[in-house]
């Protein structure tokens, strides 16, 4: 799922890599090839003109940030705006104060809702509830005993209309059975078992068409108002494609649904539907469901979806720790510096603990595109030998940290042995910072220093 989307969202925006400015052109001809991308995801037409509009308008106005390069704004927007589409919040299940909570599935035939029920009832089960499942799909032959199946395999028993059609416990000794192979009665009288069985949570499932039609609707509707729903789930099939908005229009419509859940989310399908459902109406994702197993289902974090559509590693991670780590006027006040060759082994401190801030140094490479090929390097860059540099420099006075030339070799004996290393390591360290400051030096002259600090890419 999303792959192709994922490698074209990836080459997009790989391609403003190493842009120093991106001028209005720039952002069209991303804009195009996004929009290009998504609609050969399946995703619906009015949500790609949302989105690109969206882009165009954030990655033009004025949102300039010192702590990221143009490329990796553009990134950060486009998964802002992923996010946005995909519902913005994680939606929780909503529980009733006064349980049962009731959790009605409706949906097509075939889109996975018995499988759900399964699934759901697992899931609730494991999180210490005591959930009950309701058969009212009475229209498809086996569908009992399929959510009977699923039920026993969840480990939660099934409430099911004829006597002889039931699981062992519930409705055994059941009320009688008038109205058998009615639904709207069986989730009715699911209510009332619920309560007598002491179950917080009552999953009903209903039938559904390979296509939408007033009866089943209606018939879904009746099982509606019969056990006023705290919470009813749409569920649809990922791979339906484009499909997927026109039916879910039809259920808004018909009953109407409180959130949504994307089923066989690992199919290889191109992942419209997923982009498309939320946008279009206006209901949130609550739950995807990626397999057959009864485990294989959670609960839907727009967030995560949108890193998994970009397909960018941990670049997003990086982004937000970039922005988070960054202070700009200490930045400004290094580059300053740097360009005058004022730079102390203060600021060199300084700005390796800014860089710190963000995580062990090897994780913040390996999150960079293209790092899975410099494992051997990432190997060798040693957070205790960062360990080791600061200490060194925290060994020594703020007279010996402006001005590393008052550092004698009585002195240098003494910031080895206060902190720890060798003489010869501090002699490397103050070497070494003369070498970095000689280069600054150079580089100013030469391109100027003044952007912001950028990098990436
Ligand atoms: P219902 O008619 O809506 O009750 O759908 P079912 O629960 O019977 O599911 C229809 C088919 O889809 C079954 O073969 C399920 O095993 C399969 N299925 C359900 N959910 C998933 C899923 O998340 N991934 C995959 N690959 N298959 C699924």
């Amino acid at each position: 799922m999303f792959d192709t989307l994922s490698d074209r969202l990836t080459s997009v925006l790989s391609n403003l890599r190493g842009k120093g400015k991106l001028t209005d052109a720039d952002i069209d001809a991303t804009a195009r090839e996004i929009r290009v991308a998504l609609l050969e995801a399946d995703v619906a037409l009015p949500v790609v003109r949302a989105f690109i509009g969206q882009i165009k308008e954030r990655a033009k106005g004025a949102e300039v940030s010192q702590a990221l390069n143009p490329a990796q704004q553009v990134v950060k927007i486009v998964n802002e705006e992923l996010v946005e589409i995909l519902g913005g919040e994680t939606r929780r299940l909503r529980l009733a104060k006064n349980p049962p909570t009731v959790i009605m599935l409706a949906g097509l035939q075939g889109s996975g809702k018995t499988t759900l029920a399964g699934k759901l009832a697992l899931w609730l089960r494991k999180q210490g509830h005591a959930p009950l499942l309701v058969a009212c799909d009475l229209q498809r032959p086996n569908a009992v005993t399929q959510l009977q199946v699923v039920g026993e395999r969840a480990g939660v028993p099934t409430f099911a209309p004829e006597p002889g059609n039931v699981s062992p416990a519930p409705l055994s000794e059941g009320p009688a059975p008038q109205g058998v192979g009615d639904p709207v009665d069986v989730a009715r009288r699911s209510l009332d078992e619920a309560k007598r069985a002491q179950h917080d949570v009552v999953i009903v499932d209903t039938a559904g068409r390979l296509g939408v039609d007033e009866e089943m609707m209606r018939q879904a509707a009746d099982i509606r108002d019969a056990v006023t729903p705290d919470e009813t789930l749409f569920v649809v099939d990922a791979m339906i494609g484009q499909d997927a908005v026109t039916t879910a229009e039809a259920f808004r419509d018909g009953v109407g649904f409180s959130g949504v859940v994307l089923t066989k989310l690992d199919g290889d399908a191109r992942g419209g539907a997923a982009l498309s459902v939320r946008h279009v109406t206006g209901e949130p994702i609550l739950f995807a469901s990626n397999g057959e197993k009864l485990e294989d289902f959670d609960t839907f974090h727009p967030d995560r979806m949108a890193s998994r559509i970009l397909g960018m590693g941990d670049v997003l991670t990086l982004i937000e720790q970039a922005e988070q780590a960054f202070d700009q006027e200490k930045a400004e006040q290094a580059a300053a510096k740097l360009g005058t060759g004022d730079m102390t082994l203060e600021d060199f401190l300084e700005q390796m603990l800014a860089v710190r801030k963000m995580g062990p140094i090897g994780n913040l490479l390996g999150m960079l595109p293209g790092a899975g090929q410099m494992k051997d390097q990432l190997a060798q860059v040693d957070d205790k030998h960062l360990d080791r540099l600061q200490a060194i420099i925290r060994g020594m006075t703020p007279a010996e940290r402006a001005d590393p030339k008052v550092i004698n070799a009585s002195r240098r004996q003494r910031i080895a042995r206060g902190s720890g290393v060798t003489v010869r390591e501090v002699n490397d360290l103050v070497n070494r910072f003369y070498e970095a400051r000689k280069m600054m030096q150079q580089m100013a002259g030469r391109f100027g220093f003044g952007g912001g600090p950028g990098g990436g890419g």
